[in-house]
C-alpha cells in the first residue's frame, strides 16, 4: 500500500526484504555484484536490465535514499553524490559546455560562487549575478548561450525568501533548466519541482543528515536531465558511499519530526531576538516582519530552522558575541541536531570586498544561528547571556 504522504514515504520505502527478514534495511558494503551467466552479464551491461552492476553505478543502499528523496520531492529520478559540492559540480559539468552561460541569484553557498567564478569558467563558462530583489531585471541578463538559472532559497546566511514560481514561469518562457539547492528547506517544508524547478540539489550533510555525521549529496528531478548527469557521475566516481546512503536514508525517517522541532526552537528564538534591545534586525521567513513573509508562507510548510540578526555594533561586537557563548557551539555545519552560530563578516565572508559582501545582505553585525533540538529556553538563556555580556 503506497502513501503520498511524506512522513510516511521515508519511512516505508525499502529495500526488499532478504532471506533473514529484516525489518530495517541492511547495510550492501559491496563494490560489485555477481551475474547469473554469460548472457545476463551481456544484457546488464547493455542496459537492458535494471540491476546494480558495481558500486560506482549503483548500490541498494543509495538507491533506497535517492527513492525517498524523488518521492519527498516528486521527483522521477536522481543520483546521490559523496558531498553536496560533488552534487552541485557534477549536475554543472555533465549538462553545460564550454562557452555556456549561466544566470545565477547572487546569494547562493560560498563554495558554489568559487565553483562559478573561478573553477567553470576554465571552460569559458560565465557566470551572471541578479540580486534577490532584482527579478524584473533578469530578463535584460539572459543571453543566447545561457542554459541554466540557479538559485537558492532560503539564502544562506541573508535568510531572503526568493519567488521561485516567477523564476520558474521566465525558465520556461527562454527554455532554461531551473535548478534549485533545496538544501535550507529539506524536502519537508519545500518542494522546489511544484514551482517549476527541474532539477532540485541536497546537501544531505545538513538537514537531511542532521547529526553531524556524514557528508552526502543528491540530485533528483527530470529523467533526461538525471540521465545526462548519471552517465557523467558512473564514469568520474563522485558517488555517495553505502554506508553514508544507510545513514542518510535512516536519517529520513526521522527528517519531518526532527525538522518540525527545528522550526518551533527557530521560531522562539526568532521571537526572543526580536524583543531584545541590542538587537537590531531579525530575518526568519515566518516572522510577519519578513519582508517576503507571503511568499514564504506559500512556498515553505514552515520557517526552517536559520535565523538570522544584525547586532548593534558591527565586527567588534559580533567577535565578542561569539566569544561569549557558553553552551552553543561555532561551528561551519549547519542543521545539526546542536545549535550553532556564526559571525559570517569575520569569518566565511571575511574574504569578499565589503560592497559586495553588503549586496547578499552580509552586514559587519549579522549573526547566523541554526538552530538545533536542545531545550528552546537553553538555547535563548545563552544567547541571551552572550548578547549582554
Ligand atoms: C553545505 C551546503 C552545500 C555544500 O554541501 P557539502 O555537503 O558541504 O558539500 C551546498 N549548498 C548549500 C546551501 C549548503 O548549505
Amino acid at each position: 500500500m503506497k502513501s503520498n504522504r511524506i512522513e510516511t514515504q521515508a519511512i516505508r520505502t525499502q529495500l526488499e526484504r532478504s532471506q533473514f527478514l529484516e525489518h530495517s534495511s541492511p547495510l550492501y558494503l559491496t563494490s560489485s555484484y555477481v551475474f547469473e551467466d554469460a548472457e545476463d552479464m551481456r544484457a546488464s551491461f547493455a542496459d537492458e536490465k535494471e540491476r546494480n552492476i558495481y558500486s560506482r553505478y549503483s548500490n541498494p543502499n543509495t538507491s533506497e535514499f535517492i527513492e525517498k528523496i524523488c518521492l519527498m520531492e516528486g521527483a522521477e529520478r536522481g543520483y546521490a553524490f559523496a558531498s553536496g559540492m560533488s552534487a552541485v559540480f557534477s549536475t554543472f559539468a555533465a549538462l553545460l559546455n564550454a562557452e555556456d552561460h549561466i544566470l545565477s541569484c547572487r546569494s547562493i553557498f560560498g563554495s558554489t560562487q568559487t565553483l562559478f567564478n573561478t573553477i567553470l569558467p576554465k571552460w569559458n563558462i560565465a557566470t551572471s549575478y541578479f540580486k534577490i530583489d532584482e527579478l524584473d531585471t533578469i530578463e535584460s541578463l539572459i543571453q543566447p548561450n545561457t542554459k541554466v538559472i540557479y538559485a537558492e532559497s532560503p539564502t544562506n546566511p541573508a535568510v531572503d525568501i526568493l519567488d521561485l514560481e516567477r523564476i520558474g514561469a521566465l525558465a520556461k518562457k527562454h527554455n532554461l533548466i531551473f535548478i534549485i539547492d533545496n538544501c535550507f528547506a529539506t524536502p519537508y517544508l519545500q518542494q522546489p519541482i511544484k514551482f517549476g524547478a527541474d532539477l532540485v540539489i541536497h546537501s544531505a550533510t545538513k538537514l537531511i543528515d542532521g547529526q553531524g555525521r556524514v557528508l552526502g549529496g543528491v540530485v533528483v528531478g527530470d529523467s533526461e536531465l538525471i540521465q545526462k548527469i548519471y552517465l557523467f557521475s558512473r564514469n568520474t566516481g563522485p558517488s555517495l558511499s553505502p554506508f553514508n546512503a544507510w545513514v542518510l536514508s535512516k536519517s529520513l525517517e526521522t527528517l519531518p519530526v526532527r525538522v518540525d522541532r527545528h522550526c518551533d526552537n527557530a521560531l522562539k528564538v526568532a521571537h526572543f531576538l526580536e524583543s531584545h534591545h541590542l538587537v537590531n534586525v531579525v530575518k526568519y521567513p515566518f516572522l510577519k516582519s519578513h519582508p517576503q513573509y507571503e511568499l514564504a508562507k506559500k512556498q515553505m510548510k514552515a520557517g526552517g530552522n536559520i535565523v538570522a540578526f544584525e547586532i548593534k555594533g558591527g565586527i567588534e561586537a559580533g567577535k565578542q558575541f561569539l566569544n561569549a557563548i557558553k553552551l552553543l557551539s561555532l561551528s561551519a555545519n549547519l542543521g545539526d541536531t546542536r545549535t550553532i552560530v556564526t559571525h559570517p563578516a569575520s569569518t566565511t565572508h571575511a574574504k569578499i570586498p565589503e560592497s559586495v559582501r553588503l549586496e547578499t545582505g552580509i552586514t559587519s553585525g549579522l549573526i547566523r544561528v541554526s538552530v538545533g533540538l536542545e531545550h528552546p529556553e537553553d538555547i535563548i538563556n545563552d544567547l541571551k547571556q552572550a548578547l549582554e555580556n
